[in-house]
């Protein structure tokens, strides 16, 4: 499929060939279902609103719901608030929800529609029931990445919906950044393990990794509740997972109400997750508990037990910028060697922050934000790696050159175990040290002489 890659890398300026990353309405839409009796709408044209759904639908294997304002030719001439006005009208008539998040999308961007005044004019004019919620997110696809617009719907949330009303309280607010609905049950359970109680947001769990239960339900029982949103202004801290896309909400957070900040990479591997659970341990005011402890000396003693297989490896990673660093930091502690770092997503603090990690450590390390697959396969063709680490579209490299591949981030289109399992915290890590193992093993067991088939690893 990807035959005519040439095996030397060309720089490139202005084409993206396989981009590894998305638009950013599919972030703030995701952000968004992470609220309780949240419906999100989609100002712009049908066609933006149903490829945004049908991509999330395709990852965690749940319907997704959203609004659209369903642009013509009209609202693209004259502006979208008659589509507005109609489309809140009709959203709270019909489907009930307990708030509405906005995001935009290209074309509404460009002919400059100005979504906080449509959103006032429809207070005014009661159109938004009383008691109901509307928020919004501006996401023009054409800079950031779903990344930037996953952040941009948190950082809205914290601007809207915490209220100054009310008494400190012993929560901790978690932002869990733009994990899979397994992590951030899993970042709960382990707050719960430490004996933390937390207020984690948004939360995407048991809204979109529902079970069967034959019932079709609109706004499932997950999600952060708009009650809970009022109080996290009152948190004893707040304790950020992601730099690309938790802190700049956290740090709202911390300007606007004076609620600590706590800014931490994805717990993804050991060192990381050392973090978030001190993080819990200090914010909190608890000690670490045994049975956290204990997955800790679990995780270690696989790491120690498999370190022969994955030592001096070299990995080719793509990702999101807050995936991709806490990964390369997981490979490192099983003295592994990242070779090919990459993110599609714009963020020169990305190069900065693995290089740092890389220094010294693997000097033929290439990194490069605002990359793309043809970039890496490229350098893959120019010295071959021993994995691949990354999305689903990583897939056809590893065809094409015969490389064990593991799916890891957004999107996962062609597997299901990640809308099940966790990757982060303790548990996740070791979850990730088995995938790797079984592909790098798997392939070994295939392709080698027989004096070296080995029945005992
Ligand atoms: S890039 Fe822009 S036009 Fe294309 S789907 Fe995303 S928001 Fe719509």
């Amino acid at each position: 499929m990807l035959d005519a890659t040439p095996s030397t890398h060309s720089a490139r300026e202005a084409l993206r060939i396989n981009p590894a990353k998305t638009c950013q309405p599919i972030g703030a839409m995701y952000a968004a279902l992470g609220i309780h009796g949240c419906m999100p709408h989609s100002h712009g044209s049908q066609g933006c609103c149903a490829y945004h759904r049908s991509h999330l639908t395709r990852h965690h294997k749940e319907p997704v719901m959203a609004t659209t304002s369903s642009f013509t030719e009209g609202a693209s001439v004259f502006g979208g608030l008659a589509n507005m006005t109609q489309a809140l009208n009709n959203i709270f008539t019909i489907y009930n929800p307990e708030i509405v998040a906005v995001h935009t999308t290209c074309l509404s961007e460009v002919i400059g529609d100005d979504i906080p005044m449509m959103i006032r004019k429809a207070y005014d004019e009661k159109i938004i029931p009383e008691g109901k919620v509307v928020i919004h997110a501006n996401t023009p696809s054409f800079v950031g990445s779903h990344i930037t617009g996953f952040a941009g719907m948190v950082t809205s949330m914290v601007k809207h919906l915490p209220s100054r009303a009310g008494e400190k309280h012993g929560k901790v607010n978690i932002i869990p950044g733009f994990v899979d609905p397994s992590d951030m049950r899993e970042l709960k359970r382990l707050a719960r393990e430490m004996g933390v109680p937390a207020v984690m947001f948004p939360d995407t769990s048991d809204v979109l990794d529902l079970p069967q239960t034959g019932k079709y339900v609109m706004y499932p029982h997950g999600g952060v509740t708009l009650a809970d949103m009022k109080t996290v202004s009152h948190s004893l801290g707040t304790i950020a997972l992601g730099g690309f896309t938790s802190t700049p909400a956290a740090l709202e957070l911390e300007s606007q109400y004076g609620v600590p900040a706590t800014l931490l990479e994805l717990p993804i591997g050991l060192g990381t997750t050392d973090l978030f659970i001190d993080a819990l341990h200090k914010v909190g005011g608890v000690p670490v508990a045994d049975s956290v402890a204990w997955e800790r000396g679990r995780l270690l003693d696989v790491m120690t037990d498999m370190h022969q297989y994955f030592y001096g490896k070299r990995v080719a990673v793509a990702g999101d910028p807050d995936h991709v660093i806490s990964l390369v930091q997981m490979l490192l502690e099983l003295e592994m060697r990242p070779v090919y770092v990459i993110t599609g997503s714009s963020a020169p603090r990305f190069e900065a922050r693995v290089q740092q990690l890389l220094e010294g450590r693997v000097p033929e390390a290439v990194v490069k934000q605002n990359a793309d697959l043809f970039d890496m396969h490229q350098w893959i063709k120019e010295a071959p790696v021993d994995l691949i680490v990354g999305n689903s579209y990583c897939k056809h490299i590893g065809r094409a050159e015969n490389i064990p591949t593991v799916r890891f981030g957004f999107p996962i289109l062609d597997r299901m175990g990640h809308r099940l399992f966790p990757t982060v915290g303790y548990m996740g890590a070791m979850r990730l040290i088995e995938k790797m193992l079984d592909a790098m093993l798997d392939k070994k067991d295939r392709e080698c002489p027989e004096e070296f088939f080995e029945l005992v690893q």
